[in-house]
């Protein structure tokens, strides 16, 4: 589950680790209120206005701006509040946003030079552990510092049994060029990072940038948080701050139906029971000449009414030109999941596109005989590869 900069930074807050501070508003008088109270509290003249959507590279959206007056801070937020904000992250459509943090700005002059870094922690699957990656070259895109200057960008893995030792943190600070206060503020820093990591039940936390200030502090000026869905139990207060605004609307009512559905850009949609079998057919929907629309697994019970949740589902999206069911009846017998697809088919009426269906396993040429004989436009397949043919048929049909 992903959540805002604003609650992985109260997150971090509460575990200690230093943070560039800011206040939420939903409207600009809101959010003059809270750069009033921020400048009261931090005694800071500037402020930086944040869109607080669940996407990275705001900045390069426009929406991250630094105001340098109340009358100043009022004008951008009424300019992010309510805009559709596109970032290289969002897709073209791009993100409403709904809120904004006023923070402090931290960049302010002063006896050293500022300094922007990377910072992530996450699981390293193939190590079993968490890893922390860090550079020098923060504030900007990692991906193009991955790929031009791989140099820059160190490893330290967190061995789970003995956790982040103190000479890793040292380690990270050295290697990030950092000396006197700042070296030690690193140490803090990385130390408290990993605790708060290990106890939100994070899967990533990616602080980029994380702010050397020009007096020598380490702030985390942004948060990307990333809580594993699987932990979410075991800590209730995050999982309260799930934001459904941020998800895909198709998505959220499938997942109300507890269908497992992931929205796809391709033009055949699909229904299938159990997701391994869901991976093979969206691999072979690639193989006919079409491209998946979607994943979507409906589980071991695909009764009528499962079965039109499901059709629904796929139809809300315009792309889909065809749809294939592919349904194993090991439990669940043939028969009854094509009586299931007839009666959903006759409560939808016209499906608009063309509807393959295969049904393999228990009384699977009982099944293509009920499709057969309903009257309605499905094409029946027992094989994998009548089905495919089906698909690609339909496709230039
Ligand atoms: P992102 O673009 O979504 O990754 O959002 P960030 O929170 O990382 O902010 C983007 C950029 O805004 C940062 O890399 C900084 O360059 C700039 N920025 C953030 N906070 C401040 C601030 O307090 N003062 C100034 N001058 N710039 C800031
Ligand atoms: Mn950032």
């Amino acid at each position: 589950m992903n959540i805002h900069e604003y609650q992985g930074k109260a997150l971090l807050s509460q575990y200690g680790v230093p943070i560039q501070r800011g206040l939420l508003a939903t409207t600009p008088d809101e959010a003059v209120h809270a750069a009033t109270l921020m400048q009261e509290q931090t005694g800071t003249g500037w402020w930086v206005v944040k869109a607080q959507v669940h996407a990275g590279g705001r900045g390069k959206g426009g929406g991250i701006k630094l105001a340098k007056s109340l009358d100043q801070v009022q004008e951008l937020s009424s300019q992010i509040l309510g805009m559709q904000l596109v970032t290289p992250q969002t897709g073209a459509v791009g993100k409403k946003v709904h809120s904004v943090l006023i923070t402090e700005d931290v960049y302010a002059p002063g006896p050293t030079p500022i300094q922007e870094f990377y910072l992530s922690v996450l699981l390293d699957r193939a190590k079993g552990g968490f890893v922390m990656v860090y550079s020098p070259e923060g504030g900007m895109d990692i991906e193009e510092v991955a790929e031009k200057h791989p140099e820059k960008i160190y490893r330290e893995w967190i061995d789970p049994t003995i956790g982040f030792q103190a000479y890793q943190a040292r380690r990270v600070a050295l290697n990030l060029g950092l000396k006197g206060q700042a070296f030690k503020q690193m140490v803090v820093f990385c130390q408290k990072l990993v605790q708060a990591f290990e106890g939100v039940e994070a899967s990533l936390f990616e602080i980029n940038p994380v702010l050397k200030t020009s007096d020598d502090r380490i702030l985390a000026v942004d948060a990307k948080v990333n809580i594993d869905d699987n932990a979410l139990m075991r800590v209730p207060e995050i999982a309260s701050m799930h934001d459904p605004r941020e998800e895909d609307p198709t998505e959220l009512k499938a997942a109300s139906f507890n269908l497992n559905y992931v929205k796809l850009d391709g033009n055949v949609g699909c229904m299938v029971n159990g997701a391994g079998l869901a991976m093979a057919t969206m691999d072979m929907i690639q193989l006919s000449g079409g491209s998946p629309a979607n994943f979507l697994d409906v589980g071991g019970t695909a009764s009528a009414e499962r079965v039109a949740q499901a059709f629904n589902i796929i139809l809300e999206d315009p792309n889909v030109r065809a749809i294939l069911v592919n349904i194993f009846g090991g439990i669940v017998r043939c028969d009854r999941v094509a009586n299931g697809i007839v009666e959903a088919c006759k409560s939808l009426g016209d499906l608009r596109v063309p509807l393959i269906v295969r049904l393999q396993g228990t009384n699977a040429t009982e099944a293509k005989a009920i499709l057969e004989a309903s009257g309605l436009p499905i094409r029946a397949a027992i094989t994998l590869e009548d089905a495919a043919k089906a698909v690609s048929d339909s496709l230039k049909a």
